[in-house]
């Protein structure tokens, strides 16, 4: 695949799912991410026809690119509790349902944990899971993102959402990069040599041709530190020189970018704002600096 990356963000939704469009526009992103649900809920959040309508006709005017959904923290589709397998496939489902009702591109998920005990032990469970919830959803992605590795979750090493795809074999299961917690697995980045040898890695296990979609976030975390802590572009250990390395690797030409950092500190939001201009501004920079590769 070529083409430009789109550089998005993560915005808030509240006060209505339209919201979020003017939300993008105003730190300039080119794409968009958001929940369709409160994250730390179980309780779908009900949207009106015309939420949705209202969504569609923002977006297009607002000539924004790719809409990704971020599904509730929530779900652990590994859990033990059948109760919660239940209630988490169910959030799944309601995130692909309105995802396809906005017109998103997919649906990101963090499947789960394995409590350290490995994903085997789960798999014929996590595996039948993903199928019930493809099978009665409408057809748009499900993206399993990279994970790094805190509390024993699912997607820390590559080979395990490798193993996922190959078990339910579905063109709708792909996979979401996230640059703070592949970097916090262990995945080196922050040199043209680094990255190649991670998208050589991801390649191997899972595929390239199953990146769907990029969680651009820098770390706060050193190299294989397995904690999830994201921060701002340029700001933490992945550095300017490697979201330059990222950007110009092939694997990623053509992809939406979204941003999921804090934000800089202002004097009205001293811990930030989350994805802001800046952020925006700086992510832009590097790639517009970055010739476009030829796949
Ligand atoms: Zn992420
Ligand atoms: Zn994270």
């Amino acid at each position: 695949m070529t083409g430009r990356i789109q550089v998005g963000g993560h915005v808030s939704s509240s006060g209505g799912i339209f919201t979020a469009v003017k939300r993008a526009q105003d730190i300039g992103a080119e794409a968009l991410q958001i929940f369709v649900s409160s994250p730390q809920m179980w309780r779908a959040t009900a949207h009106t026809p015309d939420a949705i309508a209202q969504f569609r006709e923002m977006h297009a005017a607002a000539g924004l690119g790719q809409t990704w959904v971020h599904n509730i923290y929530l779900a652990n589709l590994a859990t033990e509790t059948p109760e919660q397998l239940e209630r988490s496939i169910g959030s799944v489902v309601n995130a692909l349902t309105v995802g396809h009702a906005i017109g998103a591109s997919g649906v990101v998920l963090h499947t789960g944990s394995h409590g350290g005990n490995g994903l085997a032990q789960y798999l014929d469970q996590v595996r039948d899971a993903l199928k019930q919830i493809l099978d009665t959803t409408p057809e748009i992605t499900l993206a399993l993102e990279t994970m790094a590795g805190q509390g024993g979750a699912i997607g820390k090493e590559f080979e395990d959402l490798g193993t996922l795809l190959r078990a339910v074999d579905s063109p709708r299961l792909q996979v979401c990069l996230d640059t703070c917690h592949t970097f916090a697995a262990g995945y080196e980045l922050r040199t043209p040599e680094g990255v190649e040898a991670t998208m050589q890695a991801f390649d191997d296990a899972i595929g390239v041709e199953h990146l769907a979609v990029v969680h651009a976030n820098d770390s706060k975390t050193p190299l294989g530190g397995q904690r999830d802590r994201h921060e701002n572009i340029g700001d933490g250990h992945i550095g300017t020189d490697g979201f330059r390395a990222i950007c110009a690797h092939p694997a990623f030409a053509g992809k939406a970018f979204m941003l999921e950092v804090p934000g800089v500190a202002t004097e009205a939001h001293p811990k930030g704002d989350g994805p802001d201009a800046e952020n925006i501004e700086r992510l832009k920079a590097i790639r517009d600096a970055v010739a476009v590769p030829v796949a």
